[in-house]
């Protein structure tokens, strides 16, 4: 089974417009209703006997269930019959919202990630399952059949890749525009490419943007650093705005305008930067970003720059693409072993940019050798005979 993602432009009429905004409204109330009643439940079972406060008592009795994900479903369809607005969009829509919701709380459990948080504003909602056919060519345009909203005209920049069927359909609002991200599936099953070849490691990075184990490093494009500072003037100039005027409103979409221009750019480089290491090897290792136990290094890593993501899944894509082997390795400590003598070097500051052993002498790039230990891994995880790094003969 293959998932794609493809992303078009929509031509909403203005009817079909003010129908997804007033959906996205909506699901954002639903969102945060739910979230209420969940951070309401914590609250209630934060504090012990002796320091209750009357506010918590009596807001949540003793005996009421967790909200999950079931329950608030629940309590939504209960929530239709007395909130006539809430029967406007699709039920599924609404569902997936609490889903989200979900999704929130056991990315926290799971990863660490913060207490989901009340949204200002919704963004997208999805309509998880289709009937086939939702995308028809009629009348010399392409359109997508959306439940509830009708057909909606679509700009099909790319065609539907050939035995694929659109699994599900989610709608983005950006400042440009509305947009429809298809999820494309393939039921054949396709072979990943074989292990063979030259091997690449990876390590994401802060300094660089990545190292691979070949030595070389790729920098953020200059472009990021300069995009985020053009951000913060233009949000210091909204600051000084009075609010709700036409000025203001005028720097919010260019804000708005420029955020989708940053994010573009890169996932610009992102595609630039697999396709060039696909250009290097026949295999790719990476780490893996989604592992519980993620050291502090690594924790550190992932917040810092959420783009890591991103990066990680279409490289996969386009390895899948290219006909290369790919496959994420546990990254725990790779900064604190040897690549040529495996000895555990210990934590390393982030000011020591080099890696030097003690015991065999090995030295390179810090971040050259953490992408050569996860090469390793991603070898032995499959039984493929260790590369080493480094001059000269390991032990003499
Ligand atoms: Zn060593």
């Amino acid at each position: 089974m293959l998932n794609l993602t493809y992303e078009y432009k929509l031509i909403p009429t203005d009817a079909q417009r003010e129908t997804i905004d007033q959906w996205l409204t909506i699901c954002r109330k639903v969102y945060n209703f739910a979230l209420r009643e969940r951070k309401d439940w914590v609250n209630s079972r934060k504090c012990d006997v002796n320091s209750c406060s009357i506010r918590q008592e009596y807001t949540i009795p003793a005996d009421a269930p967790r909200p999950t994900f079931a329950r608030q479903c629940k309590t939504l369809g209960q929530a239709k019959q007395l909130i006539p607005e809430l029967k406007l969009p699709h039920t599924h829509v609404l569902q997936q919202v609490l889903r989200q919701l979900e999704a929130a709380f056991v990315a926290m459990w799971d990863r660490g990630h913060g207490f989901p948080r009340f949204k200002q504003r919704m963004r997208s909602f999805v309509f998880p399952q289709l009937n086939l056919e939702s995308v028809q060519r009629f009348e010399g345009a392409d359109w997508v059949n959306l439940p509830k909203i009708g057909r909606v005209k679509i700009h099909l920049s790319r065609p539907i890749p050939e035995g694929f069927e659109v699994k599900q359909i989610r709608v983005v609002k950006r400042a440009s525009g509305y947009y429809a991200m298809l999820t494309l599936q393939c039921d054949v099953e396709v072979p990943q490419a074989l292990l063979s070849g030259h091997g690449i490691g990876i390590d994401l990075g802060l300094e660089h943007f990545l190292a691979t184990s070949d030595g070389e490093l790729i920098d953020r494009p200059r472009f990021f650093v300069d995009g985020q500072s053009k951000l913060k003037s233009l949000q210091r100039q909204l600051k000084r705005k009075k609010k709700r005027s036409r000025k203001y409103s005028q720097l919010q979409h260019q804000i708005a305008k420029y955020h989708e221009y940053i994010s573009n750019s890169r996932k610009d480089f992102h595609f630039k930067t697999a396709h060039h290491l696909c250009d290097q090897g026949q295999s790719v290792f990476a780490e893996d970003l989604n592992l519980k136990a993620m050291s502090a290094g690594m924790l550190c890593k992932h917040t810092l720059d959420a783009g890591f993501g991103q990066f990680l899944s279409i490289l996969s894509h386009v390895c899948f693409k290219r006909d290369r082997y790919f496959a994420k390795v546990n990254a725990s400590g790779t900064s604190q072993t040897c690549p040529r003598c495996q000895t555990h070097t210990g934590r390393k500051e982030l000011s020591e940019r080099v890696h030097q052993c003690s015991e065999c002498g090995y030295q390179t790039n810090r971040d050259v050798a953490a992408a050569q230990v996860v090469l390793q891994r991603g070898y032995a995880a499959v039984g493929h005979i260790a590369v080493n790094f480094g001059e000269g003969k390991l032990h003499e």
